[in-house]
């Protein structure tokens, strides 16, 4: 199967000011890109061939896994993020917010520690069990919750390469500035 890389949701400088065409030129046009060319070129010939990219996340190890993950967790990334996000959930998935972790602005917190503190690349993941029951997880490098047999219903990519054209080493900056994009109505929707 050969991938391709997804259109992205909006225009390339349709999150400015917060972040930068130039950060998605490279993140996408370069980054996500750079993921889908060699998974492209792993994939002949390997057990891989004719598999889904959530059947590569489940089941591949080293450069398949490393390229396939990152293909499926940017697409994933940007279709968290809208010009006109921010703000809060509401419906089933604020009930469940405020019952698994007390508030929004705990999970909040939560999630940005969790962002924070997450030692070299990753990435911050909300998700939800089979029962419904949320979680906030810290992957690194490649990771995919689903590894764990969770659900990612929002993520935060923070690999440098997410931030560093805009905000240099201020990885703080960018995470509050996330929450300004976020598409809650898209997450709900994973709910
Ligand atoms: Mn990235």
């Amino acid at each position: 199967m050969k991938f391709e890389l997804p259109p992205l949701p909006w225009a390339v400088d349709a999150l400015e000011p917060i972040i930068s065409a130039k950060t998605i030129e490279f993140h996408y046009g370069k980054h996500h890109q750079t993921y889908v060319n060699n998974l492209n070129n792993l994939l002949p010939g390997s057990a891989f061939e004719d598999a889904s990219l959530e059947d590569i996340i489940l089941e591949a190890d080293g450069g398949i896994f490393n390229n396939g993950a990152q293909v499926w967790n940017h697409t994933f990334y940007w279709n968290c993020l809208s010009p006109n996000g921010g703000g809060e959930p509401t419906g089933s998935l604020l009930d469940a917010i405020v019952r698994d972790f007390g508030s929004f602005e705990e999970f909040k917190k939560q999630f940005t520690t969790a962002a924070a503190t997450l030692f070299g690349s990753g990435w911050a993941w909300l998700c939800t069990d089979d029962n419904g029951k949320l979680s906030i997880v810290q992957e690194s490098n490649a990771g995919n919750p689903m590894r764990r047999d969770l659900e990612p219903l929002l993520t935060c990519d923070v690999w440098e390469h997410a931030y560093y054209l805009d905000k240099q080493n201020r990885r703080p900056d960018y995470i509050a500035d996330f929450w300004k994009l976020v598409d809650w109505e898209a997450v709900s929707e994973r709910y």
